[in-house]
């Protein structure tokens, strides 16, 4: 796999549950898995040995020699080894892509040197592999050099490439002068390849070189070849026809499961929440200075401070709500600067109901999931979601817009689906203040007036099973039809 991302060493976001877990479970299965990323400052934060393979060699940046170091870590049983690419002036930064402000001005050309150092690293180690799976626009240009031949390595021969779009709005576009970086022929800067609206890209570049692209639920990736919700690129995708597929990311439960939980003052599990909630509810409205109160019903989110998660509708919603319902907030997120002054500017209004902090902190993820009653996720889109998939399992009621992911994973609530045991959660269908707020209304109901109802609803999503064992055997069945794909050379 290359990814920018995967945990433990490096995370903004689900990509990175993804590229941590996944490889794990296919190991599990019988395969061997190798993961490359960017040796970033934070990868030697992660508590992971990492060591020094020896291995080295000089990338010539149009012109500009750069050279790179590959380090690894051997992680978990059955192991998975992490490769990381080392090359301090691209790397060493206190951030992945970029400030508060914005990107990093060299984007391109960081991650250009990262696909092709990763090409020729593969080539160096002699790794053996059948599949090159890439993740996301900052390894789009790996599919472009197999199907290419660049650099003329011998393991080009005897793999396929899958690319698996986790957000199609980050594309990884820059303009055309940058094409240089990729080290690519200019003849393939045309519209069926590397080109979009005259600029270069590297998501459509691995898009359109890949043998296999899978999005992360199957909702989205019908959603993504509609011109309302392609960015641009529907057409690109309807092309692929049957190339084009989805599968739902897992959850790993080793680190989300409320019944083994280190980061919990009280695990529980689907027979005894009532009690292990109201521990870790009140530890949360301890811990974000909020009233402590069992009554009160507790909304969490946690999530980017990006307008994707729905944060205008959020704050829009507590400004007309604060004053007149008796709700607590508890709020997880790191982001925009505009988010966070307004959401800052509303806790300091509300101080005993709303609990804000602005960080990234997986303590208090955890403590959000396991303490909240409900969780909130009015993402204008939602490529899979993972937060709605943790609170089924802490018994953290969703509440979701009916977009991507959430569409395939939460099932609203109504008199039909309480009947048929299939309800988990409230859905909305307008991105609208109305809709969401009657939505959200409709949950607080349920929950003050109808005890057995949400009883019901929170345990039919704890017994719920969204691990990897069943996303990892689908993965498995993509890769062989990658495989199976017949392969031109360009
Ligand atoms: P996305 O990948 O679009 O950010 P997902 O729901 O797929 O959204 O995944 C988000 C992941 O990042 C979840 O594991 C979530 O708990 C985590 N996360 C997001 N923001 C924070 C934060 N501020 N602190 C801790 N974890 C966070």
């Amino acid at each position: 796999m290359v990814s920018s991302e995967a945990i433990p060493f490096a995370k903004t976001g689900g990509l990175a549950d993804v590229v941590g877990t996944l490889p794990s479970r296919l190991a599990e299965l019988g395969h061997r898995c190798s993961v490359f990323l960017p040796a970033y400052s934070r990868v030697f934060q992660a508590g992971v040995a990492v060591q020094d393979t020896k291995v080295g060699f000089v990338v010539d940046m149009d012109g500009k020699p750069k050279a790179m170091r590959l380090l690894k870590a051997t992680v978990g049983e059955p192991s998975v080894d992490f490769y990381f690419i080392d090359q301090p002036h691209y790397f060493e930064r206190p951030h992945l892509y970029g400030d508060q402000h914005s990107d990093y001005q060299d984007n391109c050309e960081r991650f250009a040197f990262f696909c092709r150092s990763v090409v020729r690293a593969i080539e160096r180690i002699g790794l053996p592999v059948d599949v090159v799976h890439c993740h996301d626009w900052q390894s789009g240009l790996v599919p472009a050099y197999m199907r290419t031949r660049m650099g003329g390595f011998e393991w080009y021969n005897h793999a396929a490439s899958v690319m698996t779009i986790h957000n199609l709005a980050y594309q990884g576009r820059y303009w055309v002068n940058d094409m240089h970086w990729t080290g690519m022929d200019w003849r393939y800067f045309t519209m069926e390849r590397m080109e979009f609206y005259n600029d270069v890209c590297f998501l459509k570049t691995g898009i359109t070189f890949a043998d296999m692209v899978s999005t992360v639920s199957p909702n989205y990736a019908q959603e993504i070849q509609k011109p309302e919700s392609g960015c641009g690129m529907d057409g690109v995708l309807r092309g692929l026809g049957d190339r084009l597929t989805g599968i739902v990311n897992g959850v790993d439960y080793q680190v989300w499961d409320p019944m083994r939980d280190t980061l919990l003052p009280q695990p529980y599990g689907v027979d005894n929440w009532e009690v292990g909630k109201a521990a870790c509810k009140s530890h949360l409205q301890k811990v974000l200075g909020l009233s402590v109160d069992p009554q009160v019903p507790v909304i969490g989110l946690v999530g980017r401070l990006a307008s994707q998660k729905g944060w205008d509708l959020v704050l829009a919603l507590m400004e007309k709500s604060l004053p007149c319902n008796n709700v607590q907030w508890a709020i997880l997120g790191s982001g925009e600067h505009r988010f966070q002054s307004a959401l800052q500017e509303i806790a300091n209004r509300y101080p005993e109901r709303v609990g804000i902090r602005i960080e990234f902190s997986d303590r208090m993820a955890h403590a959000i999931e396991s303490g909240a009653d409900m969780f909130l996720m009015p993402s204008q889109y939602e490529p899979c979601g993972l937060n709605q998939l943790y609170s089924l399992r802490y018994g953290t009621v969703p509440i979701v817009h009916a977009v991507g992911g959430l569409v395939d994973t939460v099932t609203d609530v109504s008199d039909y689906t309480l009947q048929d045991g299939s309800a988990t959660g409230f859905v909305f269908y307008d991105y609208a203040l109305d809709s969401l707020s009657e939505c959200v209304d409709r949950a607080l109901d349920t929950f003050t007036r109808e005890p057995m109802v949400w009883k019901q609803v929170v345990e039919t999503g704890m017994r719920q099973d969204w691990s990897w064992t069943k996303s990892a055997l689908h993965y498995e069945s993509l890769y062989k039809r990658a495989c199976a794909m017949p392969r031109t050379i360009e």
